[in-house]
């Protein structure tokens, strides 16, 4: 699936007139946005945009394997645990 860095995408456009799926690339405040329902992966896009700031999902900074997946992985499993245990010991306590 791609996605636009928007950081980079300088709104010229290129890529939605390259994209043969009608409204899978809209124009939002300047910059391209993909519509993840209607894109069908084709990847006319990336060749299109003249910056390239149109990436492959791996390159994703909030999906990248490494430091930030990893952490939001250990972070969530840790969250979870403590709030389960508390929030059973809390019930419990308040019910009686
Ligand atoms: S991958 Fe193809 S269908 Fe999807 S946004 Fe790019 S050009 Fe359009
Ligand atoms: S071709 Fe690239 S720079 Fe141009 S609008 Fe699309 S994403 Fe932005």
């Amino acid at each position: 699936m791609p996605w636009v860095r928007e950081d980079l995408c300088t709104g010229c456009t290129l890529c939605l007139k390259s994209c043969p799926v009608d409204g899978a690339i809209v124009m939002q405040g300047g910059k391209a946005h993909i519509n993840n329902s209607l894109c069908t992966r084709c990847g006319d896009c990336f060749s299109a945009c003249p910056v390239n700031a149109i990436r492959p999902n791996s390159e994703n900074s909030s999906l990248r394997a490494g430091g930030g997946g990893y952490g939001i992985g250990r972070g969530a499993g840790i969250g979870r645990g403590r709030g389960l245990g508390r929030g059973m010991g809390g019930g419990r306590r308040g019910g009686r």
